[in-house]
């Protein structure tokens, strides 16, 4: 385990949410300089590879992907995704943190019992034609990111739902929770849906938190925090933050594959907090 990465240096291209939006990854994947190819060809957006395609990925200039997690789920392509961040992870291409729809999945892959909702269903029927190999391979995988990742001296964190100050570089059950889920008060909305806030109005660290959880339309930096999601798998773009250029770069969706419940936009501030 290690969340603490400070002495790994960019320069990063850290994406967004991609929930199973493999065109869309490989397109920006592609406008970031990153060549993927399967066997001996090069993967182009709307081709579908074999069963067990033999990947390779080449960076530009020793530059590495940082996943804010949520690669599963809703989206068209989740074991196509899986298998391209695996095999960039193993390679020490790519970090990843995860996403509360990879730790849901996660479970599901291991035979607990969890509600096939909010897209796991998708991911589910996906997974039908996969081998048992492959997903022992994925829950694996997810079971062992560390939750967020400090790194470049402190001056970088990355958290799928963000972190408080106080949980940087430490783990523990609480700090998992809040990366994975965010600042949630335990009760629910009309939706069903879990009631946020945005702990990024009261953040005031000197690390840049990087972070995705919350679709957003544009993204803005807040007390030095940056939400990344801009909500690819509902019609949106997929963004990446090239670090330390903080520069934005993202593709269209090609559809909209699921419908958004909630608003696009961040979550209400926690009363008395002045936004
Ligand atoms: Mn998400």
């Amino acid at each position: 385990m290690a969340i603490d990465r400070r002495q790994e240096h960019g320069p990063f291209d850290i994406i967004g949410d991609v929930h199973g939006c493999y065109d869309e990854l490989c397109e920006l994947l592609a406008l970031l300089g990153y060549k993927v190819t399967a066997g001996d060809r090069e993967v182009t957006a709307g081709e579908r590879h074999e069963a067990a395609p033999v990947l390779e990925v080449s960076a530009p200039d020793d530059r590495r992907v940082i996943f804010v997690g949520d690669l599963v789920d809703r989206g068209p392509r989740t074991p196509d995704v899986l298998r391209l961040v695996m095999h960039m992870v193993g390679a020490g291409q790519a970090f990843c943190v995860p996403g509360n729809h990879d730790d849901k999945f996660r479970r599901w892959l291991q035979g607990r019992k969890v509600k096939l909702t909010h897209g796991l269903e998708t991911s589910a029927r996906q997974m039908e034609h996969e081998t048992a190999a492959f997903k022992r391979a994925v829950a694996e995988f997810i079971d062992s990111r560390d939750t967020h990742l400090w790194l470049d001296d402190g001056k970088l964190v990355v958290a799928h739902a963000g972190i408080l100050e106080e949980y940087i570089g430490t783990s523990s059950g609480k700090e998992r929770h809040f990366c994975l889920y965010g600042d949630t008060t335990g009760e629910r909305d009309e939706h069903g849906l879990p009631i946020r806030y945005n702990w990024a109005a009261e953040y005031h660290g000197d690390a840049a938190i990087i972070y995705g959880h919350t679709p957003i339309p544009e993204p803005r930096w807040l007390n030095n925090t940056l939400c990344i999601d801009t909500g690819c798998v509902f019609g949106g773009r997929l963004t990446a933050l090239r670090w330390p250029e903080r520069e934005l770069l993202s593709v269209e969706a090609k559809d909209t594959y699921a419908r958004r419940i909630r608003p696009f936009s961040h979550p209400p501030n926690r009363p008395g907090v002045e936004g």
